[in-house]
């Protein structure tokens, strides 16, 4: 019995399904997940002392590489000088300061601790600014856990979205429409239902948890079209997006400006971090200075500050954004030319340092129904092989792939010849 699997048995017993979040149980692909023992640049190093060339980079905060020292020597330093105030600090300032230079939409920013939180928060500021209660969401993209966004679409019906899971009452999910990603008719048709009554459009600008699906072209142009003429709030979820698509996300890249930014992931640089901003009328809205309440113990604490700062400093530096994007396309490109020549269908994604690949015969994916079409039996036979081969691809064939700057050329070569030798093998 290996270690993981060991360790895996014993967690059985006092964790749920052994995990603090569902999808490292490798219920997507089955098998044992890999117990991490430490991680350093691009790769991690299981209990059994196996190494990885890991392209998961903890679902996203490690687009500096593992362990990075300005980050850590940033958390020792802090660390040093006490954990938590609950009282203001100058690191909030400068990290409110650097985010909302990064981000230009973002006039003012409030640190939360997670992405659901920020999410969350985001919805219940745009709810409390318009006056009104419906959201529009999109089949297929994720926001966190909160209640109003565990939503799918009801069956055929516009009016009315379904939870998809127990334990969120049909009355707190009514309020949540869903649409179809990369479909402006499917919005605007809500919009000419209820339009008065939408608070809010909250769209992952590229998505990235039903594998990776960028916009195409006139999607989110269309989203800050209809926002505007109905009077509802743009909400961009980018904490999976923010400072990976571009320094200044998806909305850089895109060059759309959302009314309020969801953020976490690499602003903690691998500490509990999330983040919300935007508009300052918006903003404005918030407690103390506004009606609407939201808070928090621990946020803006001092260590995981110092972390995030020190990973957006170290990120915001000359050539990074380029060579992040280089690295991906080398990848997403290499695997396509390696299934092609394997005689294996392939249909690639990829925006800034993320990216996916499908195994299906269509050109392109670009929206949930499409995702869900994909050999998802042939994607957990590849994760198998690539992981004997030592590459660690995100557990499930609706999670993107993640780069990193400490991704070297020699890495990737490698990961290409893994990918080369597994499609042979299908
Ligand atoms: N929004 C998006 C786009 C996400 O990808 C995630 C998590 N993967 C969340 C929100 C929730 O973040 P967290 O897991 O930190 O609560």
């Amino acid at each position: 019995m290996s270690r993981s699997e060991d360790l895996f048995s014993k967690a059985r017993r006092r964790i749920p399904g052994g995990v603090n979040s569902p999808v490292r149980a490798f219920n997507g692909v089955g098998g044992t997940p890999l117990f991490i023992e430490h991680a350093d640049g691009a790769y991690v190093f299981d209990e059994d002392a196996k190494r990885y060339i890991d392209y998961v980079g903890s679902w996203g905060p490690m687009i500096l590489g593992h362990n990075h020292p300005a980050i850590r020597e940033a958390v020792i330093k802090a660390a040093q000088k006490g954990l938590s105030f609950g009282a203001p600090t100058e690191l909030e300032v400068a990290m409110a300061e650097k985010v909302c230079t990064l981000v230009p939409s973002m006039d003012m920013v409030r640190m939360v601790n997670s992405g659901t939180e920020a999410t969350m928060s985001a919805i219940r500021l745009a709810r409390g600014y318009t006056n009104r209660n419906k959201i529009i969401k999109f089949e297929g993209n994720y926001h966190g856990h909160a209640d109003t966004l565990l939503v799918k679409a009801g069956s055929g019906m516009l009016t009315m979205g379904v939870p998809t899971s127990p334990g969120v009452p049909a009355e707190f999910a009514k309020h949540t429409l869903t649409a179809t990603y990369n479909d402006l008719a499917s919005v605007e048709a809500i919009f000419k239902e209820v339009g008065d009554d939408v608070a809010a459009i909250i769209v992952e600008p590229v998505a990235g948890n039903m594998n990776c699906v960028p916009p195409i072209k006139g999607f989110l142009e269309g989203l800050r079209s209809l926002c505007d003429r109905y009077g509802a709030v743009l909400i961009f979820d980018e904490v999976m997006t923010g400072f990976r698509v571009a320094l200044g996300g998806a909305q850089a890249f895109y060059g759309v400006k959302p009314d309020l930014t969801t953020l976490g992931k690499i602003i903690g640089g691998g500490m509990p971090v999330g983040a919300f901003g935007g508009k300052r009328e918006i903003m404005e809205f918030l407690a103390p200075l506004g009606p609407v309440y939201q808070a928090g113990t621990l946020s803006g604490n001092p260590v995981a500050m110092s972390a995030g700062l020190a990973a957006l400093n170290a990120l915001d530096q000359p050539g990074n954004e380029a060579a992040l994007a280089a690295k991906t396309e080398k990848l997403a490109l290499g695997l396509k030319a390696a299934a092609d020549k394997a005689g294996v269908a392939l249909a690639v994604n990829y925006a800034g340092a993320m990216f996916g690949f499908f195994f299906t015969g269509e050109e392109t994916v670009s929206n949930f129904e499409q995702a869900c079409a994909c050999d998802v039996e042939k994607f957990k036979r590849f994760f198998h092989l690539m992981l004997q081969e030592g590459i660690y691809l995100a557990p499930s064939a609706f999670e993107a792939g993640f780069l990193s700057l400490a991704h070297t050329d020699a890495d990737i070569d490698a990961t290409l010849a893994a990918a080369a030798k597994a499609f042979a093998a299908l």
